[in-house]
């Protein structure tokens, strides 16, 4: 890796093309440096300096771009807060990243007894004499990202930049993004896909970045015939959202040249629907945090295939091992196990997690899948989310997808219940596009005829909409919770 904080200087790029864009403010590559080097300014006259960690706790906007790449300016790592978090959630993740500032939105939020530096007091411009350089080196922390916790407690990814420069730079490769490719930011820079597939593999190419703010589907696709971005990466629910728009919102989407799905998994109807509705063409991708962000994809040119999240990227591999940890064979379902140079380092002061995670060189990513002949991953589940029924193993997945392919139906989760004799009963949760007519009858025959009777869930509930984490990924936890018995 050659020194230098910022990727596109390592590339030799003019100063003066647009980099980065929230909302009226369009800032140069050379206003972006500008910014970050005055912020790196105040940050280290804090006492900030190299191998330290400054919590970020803000919305996706510019400020949250220009204190992340100070800290790697200064030879420090950053961990991205969800601006959403309660006080306690936020002072877990600060105090257990061992941040030592807080960069905010102002005076009240969560500080975690730590220095903080709020938004509006960011410099933007500096008058005092050149910060020095610092070399970064490929094993230095960049990045600490909380993950989820949709099982378990949230735990602090430590990415150091070998991964990230790994990562961000096989999206960039894989999407062919040029100088000429513009992204719009959709998913909150608080989790890997955003930072990795939407803002630093565009950065790193010399293209240009527009941040929106939060999502609203109402008023996506302005931003889309406005800004004219070509391309732009979410999850399901995004996806989900935008198909249940009104029938006479026909946007003007010429300006795409593919869109990316990852992070959870998408029903095929779901996918068919928005391609030939909005005319874009959409990849799906597989990864994890642990795994830097992203570890297949299909392609946007080569051959994809639907269902499946496309092979590993270059510089990765797959595996898929049985239980006893042999391989299984092609078209087998088992574990799957990744290794290459976007794995992480390992769980922040959690040794024992980490070494059960990375074995041998090889990330136990928890999830279930099967590889085709020709190397294309398809998910089968999460090994966390099976529910077994009287001995039976059952992949909710599977009663999912059979309930996604009635039309009508736009998301469905299905979850284990506890039961008294057969371990655990599936129950389905549905929600439904706008004007579709249809009831859990109906539902659970259809069920009925498309699976054997110990697959077919036990009641299916049509809510509104599914309860979702604050990704944006459906909140299994909360449904499960809600069957747990009550207390009398
Ligand atoms: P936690 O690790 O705390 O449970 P999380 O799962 O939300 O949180 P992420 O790293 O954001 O953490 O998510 C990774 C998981 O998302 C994968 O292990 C996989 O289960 C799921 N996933 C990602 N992409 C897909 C996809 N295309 N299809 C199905 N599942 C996917």
């Amino acid at each position: 890796m050659r020194p230098g904080y910022l990727p596109w200087e390592r590339l030799r790029m003019s100063d003066d093309a647009p980099c980065v864009r929230d909302d009226d403010v369009e800032l140069t590559r050379a206003q972006f440096r500008a910014r970050i080097e005055a912020f790196a300014a105040q940050l280290a006259a804090t006492g900030f300096g190299r191998g330290d960690v400054l919590a970020i706790m803000l919305p996706n906007r510019l400020e949250l771009l220009v204190a992340l790449f100070a800290a790697w300016r200064l030879g420090g790592a950053a961990t991205p807060v969800n601006p959403a978090f309660t006080a306690s959630e936020a002072d877990h993740q600060i105090t257990d990243s061992g941040a030592v500032v807080v960069v905010n939105g102002g005076p009240a939020a969560p500080t975690g007894g730590r220095t903080a530096i709020h938004v509006g007091d960011m410099r933007t411009a500096d008058s005092g004499a050149p910060l020095p350089p610092v070399a970064l080196r490929p094993d230095d922390l960049a990045l600490l990202i909380y993950t989820s916790g949709s099982t378990g407690r949230p735990k602090g990814v430590m990415l150091d930049h070998a991964n990230v420069e790994a990562m961000s730079g096989t999206m960039a490769a894989h999407f062919s993004l040029t100088e000429r490719d513009h992204c719009l930011l959709v998913l909150p820079l608080f989790h890997a896909n955003a930072i990795m597939v939407s803002a630093l593999a565009t950065i790193r190419v010399g293209g240009q970045l527009s941040i929106v703010g939060s999502f609203s589907a109402s008023r996506f696709f302005d931003h889309v015939e406005k800004l004219r971005p070509t391309y732009f990466s979410a999850v399901p629910t995004i996806y989900a959202l935008l198909a249940s728009l009104p029938d006479d919102v026909r946007p003007d989407t010429s300006s795409l040249r593919f869109v990316v799905c990852g992070a959870a998994p998408v029903s095929a109807e779901l996918l068919d629907r928005c391609e030939e509705r909005f005319g874009f063409t959409m990849v799906e991708g597989y990864g994890l945090t642990e795994g830097t962000c992203a570890s297949a994809c299909n392609p946007v040119d080569g051959v994809r295939k639907l269902g499946t999240v496309g092979p590993a990227l270059p510089g990765q591999r797959i595996a898929i091992v049985r239980e006893d940890g042999s391989p299984a064979g092609t078209g087998d379902i088992g574990e799957v196990v990744i290794s290459g140079p976007t794995v992480m380092r390992g769980y922040l002061g959690k040794p024992e997690v980490t070494a059960e995670t990375l074995v041998g060189g090889w990330l136990w990513t928890g999830d279930v899948g099967r590889l085709d002949e020709d190397g294309y991953l398809t998910i089968v589940d999460r090994v966390k989310d099976m529910i077994i029924r009287g001995g039976e193993n059952i992949y909710p997945k599977e009663i999912e997808a059979v309930l996604t392919a009635v039309p009508g139906v736009l998301e469905a989760a299905v979850v284990g219940r506890p039961d008294d004799v057969l371990g655990e009963s599936p129950v389905a949760y549905v929600s439904l596009y706008p004007d579709a007519r249809i009831g859990d009858d109906e539902l659970l025959e259809h069920c009925r005829r498309h699976l054997t009777r110990v697959k077919v869930p036990e009641r299916i509930e049509i809510l509104d909409g599914l309860p979702k984490n604050p990704v944006g990924k459906t909140d299994k936890p909360t449904l499960r919770r809600s069957l747990q018995p009550q207390p009398v």
